[in-house]
């Protein structure tokens, strides 16, 4: 049984200090018009819309490069290989632990984007259960469900290039690591989430009781448990945890108690 992992906002690998292979520009000129795919496996969708969600840098985008494979926009398919191969989602069954190998082959560059692609997402609550369970209740007919026990990254099958985090990924974060790609350096992202910044100023974040008002959170519990918090909660998080934003929608919680001590230095 695997945990989930933490998040953070990027995490570099393959690019951090090494050869990202010839660029695909020289000087302002591309060398070739390359072309990107961007792969689903399970999840909400919600990092595609990410993409899509770029508007003017997407048009400006799409002068640069071939948009050859992404369903979600177009159901037009060019075939492969990619230069680049963005992935949203999880590996949940038996058939997409093989398709993300076919999509690995016909990619140069292989990305993972958002928590699902580099954590296994919100699906990965299952590692934690009996999944057979969740199944009997969700389903009227639960045999015909082919699943597997566990939610896993990308990563835990196929070599990523990079990941980038986040539910959902920033779309500024994104457009800078296509970029990057494309130019053939290391993108410039934050390795981190926001939570961190309060805790190398050595203000914890502890403990915290609040009602919740609008907006959702997650909080990643250092032993490895994810709870997703939503409005009209009343939750109590106890010391030792990560969290962060879901979605657009502004998260706004009342602290009944706790406030005194949170996010403040500690002696
Ligand atoms: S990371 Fe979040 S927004 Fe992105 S696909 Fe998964 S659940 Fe949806």
């Amino acid at each position: 049984m695997k945990p989930a992992r933490k998040m953070e906002a990027g995490r570099p690998s393959r690019l951090d200090g090494r050869d990202a292979g010839p660029p695909l520009v020289k000087g302002r000129k591309l060398l070739k018009r390359p072309k990107l795919a961007v792969w689903k496996f399970a999840s909400c969708d919600g990092c595609q819309l990410g993409l899509l969600d770029c508007e003017d840098e997407l048009l400006a985008l799409t002068e640069e490069i071939e948009i050859a494979n992404f369903v979600e926009a177009s159901r037009a398919v060019v075939r492969g290989p990619y230069d680049l191969s963005l992935v949203e989602g999880s590996i949940t069954n038996s058939h997409d632990s093989e398709r993300i190998h076919q999509v690995r082959r016909s990619s140069r560059f292989l990305v993972t984007i958002g928590a699902c692609a580099t954590a296994g997402g919100i699906q990965a609550l299952r590692n934690f259960k009996d999944v057979k369970e969740f199944v009997s209740i969700v389903y009227a007919r639960p045999e015909y469900i082919e699943t597997l026990s566990n939610s896993t990254p990308i990563s835990d099958h196929v070599r990523v290039d990079f990941e980038l985090r986040g539910c959902p990924i920033n779309k500024q974060q994104l457009v800078e690591v296509i970029s990057a790609f494309l130019n053939g350096r290391k993108p410039n992202t934050p390795p981190h989430s926001v939570c961190i910044e309060c805790k190398q100023r050595a203000m914890p974040g502890d403990a915290m009781a609040a009602s919740d008002r609008s907006g959702r959170v997650t909080a990643a519990m250092d032993d490895g448990r994810v709870i997703e918090i939503k409005a009209g909660d009343i939750f109590y998080i106890a010391p030792g945890h990560d969290s962060w934003v879901i979605g657009e929608e502004p998260y706004v919680s009342l602290h009944l108690m706790g406030a005194s001590d949170y996010a403040s230095h500690k002696p």
